[in-house]
């Protein structure tokens, strides 16, 4: 099977060299297979005709059998069309053609019946069909019934006429060779269990549909197969790591018990509680720990990450804490510098800025083994930086790291991988952290610390803005501090820095008496640093800062936030952001300023944010709103390359593919059993597996 669908694109009757050349450039089609895994993203409902008088605007299309009666042009210049009177005995309409006027009035002619397929648009009083699809009537086209497939195709495709009727052809010629090759690849009880369609006869369905019953027989099949095998893969990476991957065992509690009984500045959570026990049952198990710590902004990640880094500790390891920025890195080290040194524990800081006698100093240390914690950027992934014995890895803010660089981690310890905990303060809906985080363990601080205020979240339009700084004035005056967040993004940084600057000007008008900070992401890391300590020292007391101060930064009495043109942010970021304040006993606010235009999906985001503080049902939303494909960010790998699941829309599905893969890995973690044959080949075949696989082979 594989041969046959390893058959470079070229070969195939219609492709020929110079169109595989395109193929592949443009749709990565490199062979029989990615061709016949290139899935119409849509299908046009070509199975019945309708009359011009039942013919609505809201139809996405029409098919419609009638005569062309007579051709006029009218306006001039660029305005100039063409345009074809069309009936069809129930009424009249319009085809209209902007382009290519010369070609249709060679092509089509009055008096000539024909079918033509578009979508309708009212134009007055009568419908119209621009740049229709155009053909004569032919005994067989007006006995065709069926449901057209489109193929996404890139514009430089189209430019060189290959077009998706073009795919389609093509598609249609392979499949009369490929059906003999195509091997049913899941096992009978599932096919039975769920109804799911033969392979054979899916592929088929999913490019040439006989109904729309059968279509969607064929994609539920196909969604099915394609979760089930990413599951597959994922939770086997599981099961051999569990395996093969002996972690150190870190089970002495001493240091523990010192730091609850005397150092414990409050009271844990339930959630943080149950959280911690659940991480020291793997850190005590012998089996490498590769866990997920949830918990949104505020849950109190930070103090958890200190006790498991003190459980290693104790059994006599080194521990590590990654963040992905600088000013992350420096913050972890202030929060967790207060608690080692209670428990006289050398910690130390490295970073991109860190200066050159310092670091060699450093790296002693932590080759020697006197240094016990090591904060810092990916600087700690350098190669000068080794361990004596690295026990426990935490990396915080997953999302902003590659999959590669968590790796990279494992190999700091040379005997044996050491434990790694990955933090993230962005909710993953649960069915995207089954796929993004298959392979990992998933803990979950689901509560937040008591006493909490829930922050009042308002969405102002800018007119309101003198309202908006009267209110700052009154909470300024009560003793709280404020942040203005001003978006930035890379790519139009200069004049996004002009929007900030411009900002910081008109609030130092508004607020001549008030001492303001201002940082952003062009400024020394001294500069910022300085600024960031003024306001946390409160001598300070209006933040003006772009997004630079999204995660981490910790000052209890700052309790008011105003986000400036909060449209341009996505959810989960103003999530992120107002994290930063409701940390002290005060009342919190997060203000969202937008102007009064927005369009739905900003009216949407700024209306979720208003109704909910939960991290997870924002998720959620965001999921809804931006698809998963943004979430995913460093993270997408060659594993979630989906053809036709989506993780939005197919959640049953795929919890459906994990329950039953995972039946699959319990009674047959190898997959020896001859009824799993098909499934141990697919997996040696599937792109992306090779690594995981040789493991077990
Ligand atoms: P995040 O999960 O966003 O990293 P932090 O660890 O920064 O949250 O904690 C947020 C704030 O809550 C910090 O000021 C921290 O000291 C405090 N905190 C954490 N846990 C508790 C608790 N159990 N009770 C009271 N305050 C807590
Ligand atoms: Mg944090």
């Amino acid at each position: 099977m594989a041969a046959f669908f390893d058959t470079p694109i070229e070969y195939l009757k219609g492709v020929g060299p110079q169109r595989a050349a395109m193929l592949q450039k443009e749709l990565q089609i490199f062979t029989f297979g990615d061709l016949i895994q290139h899935y119409p993203f849509r299908y046009e409902d070509r199975t019945r005709f309708y009359t011009i008088a039942e013919t609505d605007e809201a139809m996405p299309h029409v098919q419609i059998k009638g005569r062309l009666t007579q051709f006029r042009t009218e306006g001039s210049g660029h305005k100039k069309r063409l345009v074809g009177a069309f009936t069809d005995g129930t009424g009249t309409m319009e085809l209209v053609w902007f382009q290519g006027m010369q070609w249709v009035l060679d092509k089509i002619k009055p008096g000539v019946d024909y079918i033509v397929f578009g979508k309708p648009a009212r134009y007055g009083r009568s419908f119209s069909i621009a740049h229709p699809e155009i053909e004569p009537i032919t005994g067989r086209n007006e006995d065709a019934r069926f449901l057209q497939p489109v193929y996404s195709i890139s514009e430089k495709l189209r430019s060189r006429y290959v077009d998706s009727k073009q795919i389609f052809r093509l598609q249609q010629e392979l499949l009369t060779h490929a059906s003999a090759h195509i091997r049913e690849n899941l096992p009978d009880s599932l096919l039975k269990k769920y109804r799911l369609m033969a392979k054979t006869d899916a592929m088929r369905q999913i490019h040439i549909p006989d109904s729309h019953e059968q279509l969607a027989e064929a994609q539920r099949r196909l969604k099915f197969e394609e979760l089930f095998f990413v599951q597959l893969q994922l939770l086997r990476m599981k099961v051999v790591r569990h395996e093969k991957f002996k972690g150190l065992v870190l089970s002495d509690t001493s240091m523990l018990t010192d730091f609850y009984k005397n150092h414990l500045p409050f009271t844990l959570t339930d959630a943080q509680k149950r959280v911690i026990r659940e991480i020291y049952q793997d850190l005590k198990s012998g089996i490498q720990m590769n866990r997920l710590l949830q918990g949104d902004v505020g849950s109190g990640k930070t103090i958890v990450a200190f006790i498991c880094l003190l459980q290693a500790i104790s059994s006599g390891a080194q521990t590590a804490l990654m963040a992905p920025t600088e000013i992350l890195a420096q913050q972890h080290y202030q929060n967790l510098k207060r608690h080692a040194e209670k428990m006289q524990l050398p910690i130390a800081l490295l970073t991109g800025s860190t200066k050159k006698a310092e670091r060699k100093v450093i790296h002693q240390y932590l080759r020697d083994g006197t240094l016990k914690i090591l904060i810092g950027t990916h600087a700690l992934l350098e190669e000068e930086v080794q361990f004596k014995s690295l026990g426990l890895a935490i990396i915080d803010e997953q999302h902003r790291f590659g999959v590669g660089q968590r790796s990279r981690l494992w190999q700091k310890n040379a005997r044996v991988y050491p434990h790694v905990l990955v933090m993230t303060a962005t909710p993953i809906p649960r069915t995207l952290a089954m796929t993004l985080y298959g392979d990992l363990d998933i803990s979950v601080i689901d509560e937040l610390p008591k006493g909490r205020k829930p922050i009042k979240t308002l969405h102002r339009y800018d007119s309101h803005r003198l309202q908006v700084n009267g209110f700052l004035r009154q909470q300024i005056e009560a003793g709280r501090q404020v942040y203005v967040v001003y978006p930035l993004i890379e790519e139009s940084s200069k004049l996004d820095l002009k929007h900030l600057m411009d900002g910081y000007e008109s609030i130092s008008r508004a607020f001549p008496d008030v001492a303001i900070s201002i940082v952003h992401g062009k400024m020394k890391p001294e500069a910022k640093d300085f600024e960031m300590a003024r306001f946390k020292k409160g001598e300070t007391k209006i933040m003006v800062a772009t997004t630079v101060i999204e995660v981490g930064v910790d000052v209890p009495n700052a309790s008011v936030m105003v986000i400036e043109n909060a449209e341009r942010f996505g959810l989960s970021q103003l999530h992120q952001l107002r994290g930063r304040v409701g940390r002290g006993a005060e009342q919190s606010y997060c203000i969202l300023m937008t102007g009064f235009k927005l369009g739905a999906d900003s009216r949407e985001r700024m209306d979720t944010m208003v109704r909910t503080n939960n991290g997870f049902e924002i998720a959620e939303t965001d999921l809804k709103l931006r698809g998963p494909g943004d979430l995913m960010g460093t993270q997408q790998s060659g594993l979630l390359d989906l053809h036709i699941a989506d993780l939005v829309k197919d959640q049953q599905i795929l919890q459906a593919a994990r329950e039953e893969a995972t039946i699959v890995l319990s009674s047959d973690p190898e997959l020896r059993l001859p009824e799993h044959s098909m499934l141990r080949t697919q997996m040696q075949t599937r792109k992306g597996s090779k690594v995981s696989w040789s493991q077990i082979s």
